[in-house]
């Protein structure tokens, strides 16, 4: 997701950086959608996007790949559901659970996030 100019170059940046991740390929991406912030503040609408990765990646390693694509897109850490310029969330790892501090796999927003659920309808069909 991204909410701040220019959305759709953060997105591009942001399937590119995780494509040129250690033994990951990008299998397909789902339709850019434009969603409602949440959280309450005050800020610009958002441009979301899913895509379905194959890695060799653990959730972790590839949480902190995730961070450091965030970070080279500008993405500067500031208040809870502040504006950002790339957000990067794990929503699934294959059938995967984890709960660990700074990683909860599935996503625990998956529940609530429709969006989110349209676009794994949108690429069930890439996935093995
Ligand atoms: P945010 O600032 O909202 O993007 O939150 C980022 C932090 O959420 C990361 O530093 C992670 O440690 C933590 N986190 C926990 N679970 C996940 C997940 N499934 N995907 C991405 N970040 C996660």
């Amino acid at each position: 997701g991204s909410n701040l100019p220019d959305r759709t170059a953060h997105l591009a940046a942001g399937r590119a950086g995780l494509a040129a991740l250690p033994d990951t390929a990008l299998i397909a991406a789902s339709t850019v959608e434009e969603t409602e912030p949440l959280g309450g503040l005050p800020q610009e609408p958002y441009l979301n996007q899913m895509v379905l990765l194959r890695t060799g990646l653990t959730p972790r390693v590839l949480l902190q790949g995730c961070l450091a694509i965030e970070h080279a897109e500008g993405r500067v850490r500031g208040e809870r559901w502040a504006p950002r310029t790339l957000d990067l969330d794990i929503v699934r790892y294959g059938d995967l659970s984890v709960r660990e501090p700074d990683l909860v796999v599935p996503h625990p927003e998956l529940p609530h996030r429709a969006f989110w659920q349209r676009e794994l309808t949108e690429l069930l069909p890439y996935a093995r």
